[in-house]
């Protein structure tokens, strides 16, 4: 058998298991209604929760950021990459994080990486829930640290781990702020006195919370009203903001220390000014217009209404509705009848999500409208009954 034989076969795994993936392709910009296989459909499954990716503010932000500045930026940023436009990007990420520094990463994957394992190694121990994002784990698991996973939002065994971690030189408590794929959030408030009491750092990814909570969108912060108790915030600008990239907002010394110790900000090329244009373009607008995310809000309050008439949980807090069907198969038949209806929300399997939870996982976004939440909802009425009679 060649050498690449094991390709072959562990597709074949996947594909029995129902678990073999595929890319989608997409023939419109991202938006409420995007065309799919020559047909047009309601897509409820993006991370844009305020309907900027497709932004003509933001898109002739990136144009023209691009005509000012290069299409490049040429080296990373401690060699000669770093613009004028990235440290504009990163004063305004300050501001919106109330933060004294931020400091920008090409993607919130590599924020992650970069400042876990710049806070913590191979002496120290990390606290993490175990639904934090895949980044979160990588960024663990690299730094060498030793990792306590505990039950999701479990806080007296989070406790526990931080007496159990208590001989390693440092320690780091981390945790989504809003879960990505079941969209309830962590108590802030709580975790930071814990991880106070036992003097361990405190850092929280906020890929889902940003532009998304507190009136303002700044966040799970704002949403929490903790500021100096969080040691570094993580955000991305690839969801609610639209565009992409990545960043920490934290201290001027520890985003200082991140400048001089994150290796995914050092050894990868600054990101292209017109993600910078984009990103700048879309705080502009959270600020101008954050009726937004007061809209948001009602369409996730309708559709959390309505899936409770399906006899469903639902909370309507954050965007983002999972709909736990259990089984890879199953979940990918009702994702299927879904799109038949005219509703593209994917289904999401194992490992993204425990084995036996596999989900459709909806998200809202404030560019839809309400009669197109009632339309998904009625559909959803329809297909759910059949094929999950468990889960309702
Ligand atoms: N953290 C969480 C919780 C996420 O869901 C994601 C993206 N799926 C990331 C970090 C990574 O962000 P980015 O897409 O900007 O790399």
């Amino acid at each position: 058998m060649s050498v690449l034989g094991f390709v072959d076969e562990g597709l074949a795994d996947l594909e029995n298991a129902g678990l073999r993936r595929t890319l989608r392709t997409i023939d419109t910009p991202i938006g409420a209604v995007v065309r799919v296989d020559g047909r047009e459909i309601v897509l409820c499954c993006s991370n844009d929760y305020l309907g900027l990716a497709n932004h003509p503010a933001l898109v002739s932000a990136c144009a023209t950021a691009a005509k000012e500045w290069g299409a490049g930026s040429g080296a990373s940023r401690l060699v000669s990459g770093s613009l004028g436009i990235h440290e504009q990007l990163e004063r305004r990420l300050a501001q919106l994080k109330n933060s004294e520094d931020a400091v920008l990463f090409p993607t919130g994957y590599m924020a992650n990486i970069g400042v876990i394992t710049a806070l913590v190694g191979k002496e120290d121990a990390i606290v993490s829930d175990q639904l934090n994002h895949a980044s979160i784990v990588d960024g663990a698991r690299l730094s060498g640290a030793k990792v306590f996973v505990y039950t999701h939002l479990d806080l007296t065994e989070m406790e526990k781990a931080l007496i159990q971690s208590r001989g390693h030189r440092r320690r780091l408590v981390v945790t989504d702020s809003v879960f990505s794929m079941d969209g309830d959030l962590a108590s802030l408030p709580q975790i930071a006195a814990l991880a106070s009491k036992h003097d361990a750092m405190f850092v929280i990814d906020d890929a889902h919370g940003t532009g998304v909570l507190g009136s303002r969108g700044q966040g799970a912060t704002e949403h929490w009203a903790v500021d100096s108790e969080v040691h570094a915030v993580v955000g991305t600008l690839s969801k609610a903001l639209g565009g992409l990239g990545g960043f920490v907002a934290a201290s001027e010394a520890v985003c200082d220390w991140l400048r001089n110790r994150a290796r995914s900000f050092i050894y990868t090329t600054a990101p292209p000014p017109g993600v910078c244009g984009t990103a700048l373009a879309a705080l502009e607008l959270l600020l101008t217009e954050p009726e937004r995310i007061s809209t948001l809000g009602a369409r996730c309050h309708q559709f959390a209404e309505g899936l409770r008439e399906l006899g469903l949980d639902a909370d309507p807090t954050t965007p983002i509705f999972p709909i736990v069907i259990g089984g890879a198969q199953a979940t990918m038949r009702v994702s299927d009848k879904l799109l038949e209806e005219g509703y593209l929300a994917v289904g999401i399997r194992p490992p993204t999500v425990p084995n036996g939870t596999a989900r459709l996982r909806v998200t809202l976004s404030a560019a839809h409208s309400q009669e197109q939440v009632a339309g998904l909802l009625e559909s959803l009425g329809t297909i759910l009954p059949p094929i999950t009679p468990l889960a309702r």
